[in-house]
C-alpha cells in the first residue's frame, strides 16, 4: 500500500487542501513539483561589494517614510560593534516585527547612494539556515515547510524499477529514484540541483522519443499494395495545368510517386510557405493514385477550405473523368447517403471534407491516398486514425507552417519531410506594417485608396471564445460599413451555417463584396488574387506563424499585397517586428517556437503530449538530441519495446 499524503507528518487539512488545488494528490506528484528557483545562503562578513548574509542585532527600530512610489523602511543594526544603516523598500511588516535587540540575519547589498545596506530579506536568527533553499512559491505553504514535507514523503517513496538500463543514465551522470529527488529538493550545490532537473528533462524527452521511434518503426513494418500510376495519363494531366511547375514542385511530385510504388505506406510531410503551390502537388498525386485504381480522401481543417478545394479540384479534373464530392458535417442527409454509397461502391474517386471524414460510417471501396491539408492541426493520435483508414493508404500531410528542425526530428519523426522552398514566379511581395489604433484612420484611408483601384480587403479579428465572437466581427463589420459607405462588406465567422459561409465566400470571390470582415476561419487556404489588403485587428493575440499565414492571403495576384497589423499598445510592436522584416516562413516559425513553445505547431487541443512538464524544445535541444539517439537504440531492447508499444499514446510520464 502506498502512503497517502494526509498521513505524512507536516501535512494537515489546510496544507492538504492547498496541495490539492495545485494538483498534488499523491507522493509522486509531490516529488515531481520542481522548485521554481534556488537561493544560496551563507553567512558573510560586512562587505561593500558583494551580497551579504549578515548576522547582526537591531539597534534602532524601523521608521517608515512614504516616498512617491515606494515605502522606505530605515533601521540600524550592529555587526561586531559596527553600526550600519539598513533600508528596505515596501517591506512595511518590518515595522512591527523588528525590535531593538533582535538577533537577525540581513540579506542584501551595500548601496552607495543610501550609504546603507539595501535589504532583500530579513530572517530571525534562529530561522536562518545556511545552504541552498529551494523556492516553490506555493501560496499558503512556505518554502521550508514544503521542503520538509517532501523530505518526509521521500521516506515512503517506492520508486518503480526503471526499464531503462543503468548505463543510459550513468553516461550522463544522472541519478534516479530517491537520490534524484534528494538532489532536487535538498541539493548540496547548485550544480547538483541543475543536474537533477536536467535528468528529469532527459527522462521526459526519452520517454517521448521512445514512443515516437516505435510509432515510426511500426509504420515501416506496415505493408500495402504498391501503386502503378498510368504515367501517360498523368503526363497528359500535367500538360493541362495552366502554369509550369516549379522545380521544387516537380521534385516533390517525383518523391511522392516513388513512395507510391513501394510496398509500405507513404507518410510524407510536405512543407512549403503559404502560396508556394502545395495544392497542385496534391492534385497531381491524387490523379496518379486514381489512375492506379485507388480512391482518395482530402481532409481540410475547416469547411470553408473544403469548399474551396472542392471547387478547385472539380475544375482541374473536369476533363479527366474524375468524380469529386464534398462531405462535411453540414451535408444534407440525402446527399450524404448518396456520397457514402458512392464511396463504398467506388463510384466516387475523391472525397473532400473536414475531420468528420474519419467517422466510422465513411467506408471506401479502395482508399489508397489521403491528403491532410494544413496538417499541423492534426495531432499524433489523429495521424494514427488516418493511417488506419482504408487499407494502409499513402498519406500526404501539407503544412504552410515550416516545422523547425527540432520539432520535425521528434513530433514528425513518423514522416518523411519534403520541402517546397521556391515560390512560383511573379509572386508579389507583401508589405507589412504594424500600427497602434491611433493610426487606424490612416490605415482605413489607405484601404479606401486600394478599394478605389478595384481591389478587395480582408479584416480579421481574433476568435473570442464565447458568443461575443460573433458580435466582435459583427461590430467590425458595422464600423466598416459606416466608414466605407460606398462599398459592400461581408461577414464570415465560425458560427454561420455552411451555406451562409459558402455564399459569402462566393460573393467575395466574384467581387460582389469588397471587404470581408472575418475571424480566423480564413486563416488557411482562401485564394482570391484580387484581394490586396489584409488588416489584422488585435494582432498581438495571434502567434507569428498564424499572422504570416493570414497575410499570405494577399499578394497572390499581379499586385503588391499589404498587411496591416493593429495593436493596442506600443510595447506589443516589438514581438511582431520580425513580420515587417522578413517573409521567410522558416525564420518566423523558429521565432514563434522560441516565443510560444511547440503547442501551436500541432494545435493545442489535440496535443496535450506536446506540453512537456520539465523540458523545453528550444532550450533543451542538446538533451533532446541525446534522447532521440538513445531512443533509437533502446527500442531494440525487448522490455522497453514491449512496455512502450503498449503505452504508445499514453500521456503519463514514466
Ligand atoms: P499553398 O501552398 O499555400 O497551399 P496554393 O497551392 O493554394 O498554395 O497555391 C497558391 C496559388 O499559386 C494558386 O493560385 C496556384 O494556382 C498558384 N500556383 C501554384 N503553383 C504555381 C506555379 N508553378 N506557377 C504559377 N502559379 C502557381
Ligand atoms: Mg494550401
Amino acid at each position: 500500500m502506498t502512503m497517502e499524503l494526509k498521513n505524512i507528518k507536516g501535512i494537515g487539512d489546510k496544507t492538504l487542501k492547498i496541495l490539492k488545488s495545485e494538483g498534488i494528490d499523491d507522493i509522486q506528484s509531490l516529488l515531481y513539483l520542481v522548485p521554481k528557483n534556488y537561493i544560496q545562503y551563507h553567512l558573510t562578513d560586512f562587505d561593500m561589494l558583494n551580497e551579504m548574509n549578515l548576522r547582526c542585532i537591531v539597534s534602532e527600530a524601523p521608521e517608515i517614510q512614504r516616498l512617491k512610489k515606494v515605502i522606505k523602511i530605515s533601521f540600524k543594526v550592529t555587526y561586531e560593534g559596527l553600526i550600519i544603516n539598513a533600508v528596505a523598500f515596501n517591506m512595511t511588516f518590518l515595522k512591527n516585527t523588528l525590535k531593538v535587540g533582535d538577533e537577525i540575519v540581513l540579506v542584501g547589498r551595500y548601496d552607495q547612494d543610501f550609504k546603507s545596506i539595501q535589504v532583500t530579506k530579513v530572517f530571525k536568527e534562529r530561522e536562518y539556515k545556511e545552504g541552498i533553499i529551494p523556492e516553490y512559491n506555493i501560496e499558503g505553504i512556505n518554502n521550508s515547510n514544503y521542503q520538509k514535507i517532501v523530505l518526509e514523503a521521500l521516506k515512503f517513496y517506492e520508486p518503480k524499477n526503471s526499464l531503462i538500463p543503468e548505463e543510459y543514465y550513468l553516461k550522463y551522470g544522472y541519478k534516479t529514484g530517491i537520490d534524484l529527488f534528494k538532489s532536487i529538493h535538498s541539493p548540496i550545490s547548485m550544480t547538483e540541483a541543475y543536474k537533477a532537473i536536467e535528468a528529469l528533462k532527459y527522462y521526459e524527452l526519452l520517454s517521448f522519443s521512445i514512443r515516437m521511434s516505435i510509432i515510426r518503426s511500426n509504420i515501416e513494418k506496415e505493408v500495402k499494395v504498391p501503386k502503378k500510376p498510368d504515367l501517360e495519363k498523368v503526363k497528359e494531366f500535367i500538360k493541362s495545368i495552366p502554369f509550369e511547375l516549379t522545380q521544387d514542385q516537380k521534385n516533390a511530385v517525383n518523391t511522392i510517386f516513388s513512395d507510391m510504388k513501394l510496398n509500405h505506406p507513404m507518410s510524407t510531410l510536405l512543407e512549403g510557405d503559404v502560396g508556394s503551390g502545395k495544392t497542385i502537388i496534391a492534385i497531381i498525386s491524387i490523379y496518379a493514385a486514381i489512375t492506379s485504381g485507388s480512391q482518395a480522401l482530402v481532409m481540410a481543417p475547416t469547411e470553408v477550405l473544403s469548399f474551396q478545394h472542392y471547387e478547385n479540384f472539380k475544375s482541374y479534373f473536369k476533363d479527366f473523368n474524375v468524380r469529386v464530392e464534398c462531405l462535411t458535417s453540414s451535408t444534407k442527409t440525402k446527399e450524404r447517403e448518396a456520397i457514402l454509397k458512392g464511396l463504398k461502391n467506388g463510384d466516387i474517386d475523391v472525397v473532400i471534407g473536414t475531420h468528420s471524414l474519419l467517422n466510422n460510417e465513411v467506408v471506401f471501396k479502395n482508399l489508397g491516398f489521403v491528403v491532410c491539408d494544413e496538417q499541423h492541426k492534426f495531432g499524433v493520435e489523429q495521424r494514427k486514425i488516418i493511417r488506419e483508414k482504408g487499407n494502409n493508404p499513402d498519406v500526404l500531410y501539407m503544412t504552410a507552417t515550416p516545422i523547425p528542425r527540432t520539432l520535425s526530428l521528434t513530433l514528425f519523426n513518423d514522416m518523411k519531410l519534403v520541402s517546397v522552398k521556391t515560390m512560383p514566379k511573379n509572386r508579389k511581395s507583401i508589405i507589412t506594417k504594424i500600427h497602434t489604433y491611433k493610426e487606424y484612420l490612416k490605415v482605413l484611408e489607405f484601404v479606401e485608396s486600394e478599394l478605389k483601384e478595384g481591389r478587395q480587403a480582408y479584416f480579421v479579428s481574433p476568435l473570442i471564445e464565447d458568443d461575443s465572437e460573433n458580435s466582435n466581427v459583427l461590430k467590425v463589420k458595422n464600423d466598416l460599413e459606416s466608414y466605407f459607405k460606398n462599398y459592400k462588406i461581408g461577414l464570415l465567422h465560425g458560427k454561420m451555417t455552411s451555406e451562409e459561409k459558402e455564399d459569402v465566400i462566393n460573393k467575395f470571390m466574384n467581387h460582389e463584396i469588397d471587404i470581408l470582415s472575418s475571424t480566423t476561419v480564413i486563416e488557411v487556404g482562401i485564394n482570391n488574387p484580387n484581394a490586396s489588403i489584409m488588416v489584422i485587428l488585435d494582432a498581438s493575440s495571434f502567434g507569428l506563424s498564424s499572422l504570416h499565414q493570414l497575410r499570405g492571403r494577399v499578394g497572390r495576384g499581379s499586385d503588391t499585397g499589404y498587411c496591416f497589423l493593429l495593436v493596442s499598445k506600443t510595447e506589443q510592436i516589438d514581438k511582431l517586428k520580425i513580420l515587417e522584416e522578413t517573409q521567410d516562413g522558416f525564420l518566423i516559425s523558429e521565432e514563434d517556437l522560441r516565443l510560444r513553445g511547440p503547442g501551436d505547431f500541432l494545435g493545442v487541443n489535440q496535443s496535450g503530449k506536446l506540453n512537456f512538464r520539465f523540458a523545453d524544445f528550444v532550450k533543451d535541444k542538446k538533451i533532446l538530441e541525446n534522447a532521440i539517439n538513445d531512443a533509437k537504440e533502446l527500442i531494440k531492447n525487448y522490455n522497453v519495446y514491449t512496455y512502450y508499444n503498449s503505452h504508445l499514446y499514453s500521456d503519463k510520464f514514466d
